[in-house]
C-alpha cells in the first residue's frame, strides 16, 4: 500500500485514493492472499459424496462459498470430473437454456501509456502500428458490423491514454448507436455496446453511463499481487492493483449495473486465480446485491514482439482450461460466461457445452480492420494473434447443428432487466424464458438479413423446434411470440419481450 500513490503527476491525478479507500474494509480488501492458500491446502482430497452435495447446491443456482470453490478445484478423480464437467452443462441449461449470445470486439485505439509485459499494445513496444480510429472511421466500422455482419452487440475495446479518455469512448459508443443501415428485409444497427477498458474514475463512469453502455469490462488480470507487480511495471496506472480491483465498485456506484471481471490465465497458478474470481463475485453481491453480469477467462496468446508470453510458467493446458470453465459455471452458476476468438474452434465448441454463453465470430482485431479489407490478421497492428477467424454465418451454422440457438437479444438491458433484477431472474431460471421468446425473433430477423442459404436451412429447423417448445412451455406467450414473428418476417424490426 505505501507507494500507492507516490506516482508522476499525471498519474497520479488518474487514480483517485479516495476512490479506493471507500469500500476498503478494516481488516484490507477482499482479496486476502493467505485465506485462499489456506483454503485450497484445507480442502484437498474431498470426498465424493462432499463434492456432490456441492453439486446439488450449484444446481439450486447458489453462489458457491470458498471452500466448496477449493472442494471442486481440488478434485483427482477423473470420474468425478465427469459428474462436474455434468452438473456444469445442467447448470447452464438451466439458467440459460439452448441459448448462446454472440458480438464482437471493436479495437477503437492501441495507443497505450501502460507497459504489459504480455500485450502487443505496451508502451515499450516501438515497432507495432498504432492508430487511433476517428469518430468517422468507428461509423464505417459499425456499419460493416451491423450492416453487412448481422451483429447486434458490440464490445469496445481501448488501450488507456489521454487521446482516448472517458470523452471520446462517450463519443464512439453515441457514433456507434446512431448507425442504421438498410438491409436485405430490414435495416441493422447495434443495440448494445459493453465496453472493455481501462479502470476509471465514478465520474468519469457516469459519462458512459449516459450515452447507454452495456456491460462495463475490466480484468484483473491476476489476483496475485505478486505477479501483478511483475507483470505490471511500476509508474504506470495498470501497476496500482487497487485501483483496478476496486474499478467495478465504482462502476456500480456510478450506476452502471452490469460488469464483467476476468483473469488473464496463464500469469499464476489457475486454482488461486479462480478462488480470486469467486472471492470477487461474491463481494460485489455482498456490497451491492449485484455479482457479475460476466465473467471472462482469455488465455495468453501470442502477441507481436512480445517475448514474454513465451517465457510464462503458468500455461494453463486445454485439460486444465475445461475444469477452470467448470468450476466457474459451479461457483457463480447465474453469470454470463464468455469465451472468444483467441480460443480454437474445437475449444470453444467444447467449452460451450458445459458452461460458456456468449462468444464472438467474424472477429477482427486490427484498428480499422472490418472495413479495411486490407487490413487481415496483421500481427504488428494486432495485440495478440486470434485462434479462431471463422464468419458468423458460419459459427451460427455450427451452433444450430450443435442444438444451439444464436440470441441477438439486447432487450434485457432496454426493458430494465440488468443488475439486481436480472440476477433475480437468472437464479430462478426466469430470465430463460424472456430470453428464449426474444432469441426467437431476433434469430428469425437474422437469418432474413444475413444468413447464407446453408445456415438458413439449418436455422429453420432450430426456429420450428423452439417455437414448438414455447407452445408447450409458455403457452401464455405464445400467441404474443406468433404475431411478433409475422411482424419481422414482414421486414420490421427490433421487437421484443
Ligand atoms: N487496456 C485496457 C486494459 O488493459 O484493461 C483494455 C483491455 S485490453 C485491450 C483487453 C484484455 O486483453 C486485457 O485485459 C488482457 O486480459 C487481454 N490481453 C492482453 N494481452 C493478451 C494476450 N497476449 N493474449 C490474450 N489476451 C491478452
Ligand atoms: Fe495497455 Fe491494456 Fe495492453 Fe496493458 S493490456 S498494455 S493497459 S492495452
Amino acid at each position: 500500500m505505501e507507494n500507492l500513490f507516490t506516482y508522476p503527476k499525471e498519474i497520479s491525478g488518474v487514480i483517485r485514493k479516495e476512490e479506493i479507500m471507500r469500500y476498503l474494509d478494516k481488516d484490507g480488501g477482499f482479496i486476502n492472499e493467505e485465506e485462499i492458500k489456506e483454503k485450497l491446502s484445507q480442502n484437498i482430497n474431498p470426498s465424493p459424496s462432499r463434492i456432490r452435495e456441492i453439486l446439488r447446491k450449484s444446481l439450486s443456482i447458489q453462489t458457491l462459498d470458498p471452500d466448496e470453490t477449493a472442494s471442486l478445484l481440488n478434485v483427482k478423480d477423473r470420474d468425478l470430473w465427469e459428474e462436474i464437467f455434468a452438473t456444469a452443462t445442467r447448470v447452464k441449461k438451466i439458467v440459460y437454456d439452448k441459448r448462446i449470445v454472440t458480438f464482437a470486439p471493436l479495437y477503437c485505439s492501441s495507443y497505450c501509456i501502460n507497459n504489459c509485459l504480455y500485450c502487443a499494445f505496451r508502451r515499450e513496444n516501438t515497432l507495432v502500428k498504432r492508430r487511433k480510429l476517428s469518430l468517422e472511421e468507428i461509423k464505417r466500422e459499425a456499419e460493416v458490423l451491423a450492416g453487412e455482419i448481422g451483429h447486434k452487440r458490440l464490445i469496445v475495446v481501448y488501450g488507456e491514454h489521454p487521446t482516448t479518455d472517458a470523452d471520446y469512448i462517450a463519443e464512439t459508443i453515441r457514433t456507434i448507436y446512431e448507425v442504421k443501415v438498410r438491409t436485405k428485409n430490414g435495416y441493422g444497427s447495434i443495440r448494445r455496446v459493453n465496453v472493455n477498458a481501462a479502470p476509471m474514475s465514478i465520474e468519469d463512469l457516469k459519462k458512459l453511463k449516459e450515452v447507454g453502455i452495456g456491460t462495463f469490462q475490466v480484468f484483473q488480470e491476476t489476483y496475485h499481487q505478486e505477479t501483478y507487480k511483475k507483470v505490471h511495471p511500476e509508474n504506470t496506472i495498470k501497476s496500482n492493483y487497487l485501483w483496478r480491483l476496486y474499478c467495478m465498485h465504482r462502476a456500480l456506484e456510478a450506476g452502471i449495473d452490469d460488469v464483467g471481471i476476468g483473469v488473464l490465465f496463464g500469469l499464476y497458478d489457475w486454482r488461486f486465480e479462480v478462488m480470486g474470481l469467486l472471492y470477487h463475485s461474491r463481494e460485489l453481491e455482498r456490497k451491492f446485491g449485484i455479482g457479475p453480469h460476466t465473467i471472462s477467462f482469455p488465455r495468453i496468446e501470442p502477441a507481436f514482439n512480445t517475448p514474454f508470453v513465451q517465457k510464462t510458467n503458468y500455461r494453463v493446458s486445454d485439460g486444465d482450461f475445461k475444469k477452470l470453465i467448470a468450476v466457474i459455471r459451479l461457483s457463480v452458476p447465474y453469470t454470463g460466461m464468455i469465451i472468444t476468438a483467441r480460443e480454437p474452434k474445437k475449444i470453444r465448441q467444447e467449452m460451450i457445452k458445459i458452461g460458456c454463453t456468449q462468444t464472438d465470430a467474424s472477429t477482427k482485431i486490427g484498428i480499422g480492420a472490418y472495413s479495411d479489407r486490407y487490413n487481415q490478421q496483421e500481427a504488428e497492428r494486432q495485440q495478440f494473434i486470434l485462434g479462431d477467424t471463422r464468419s458468423l454465418d458460419e459459427v451460427v451454422r455450427e451452433f444450430a447443428q450443435m442444438g444451439y440457438i444464436t440470441s441477438f437479444c439486447t432487450a434485457g438491458y432496454r426493458c430494465g432487466r440488468t443488475g439486481k433484477c436480472i440476477m433475480e431472474l437468472l437464479k430462478r431460471g426466469k430470465e430463460a424464458k424472456f430470453c428464449k421468446l426474444n432469441a426467437i425473433l431476433t434469430f428469425r430477423e437474422w437469418l432474413d438479413d444475413f444468413a447464407s442459404d446453408e445456415t438458413k436451412e439449418v436455422g429453420e429447423k432450430l426456429i420450428t423446434q423452439e417455437m414448438e417448445e414455447v407452445k408447450e412451455q409458455i403457452p401464455s406467450a405464445y400467441p404474443k411470440l406468433l404475431e411478433y414473428y409475422q411482424r419481422i418476417s414482414n421486414g420490421e424490426r427490433d421487437l421484443y419481450f
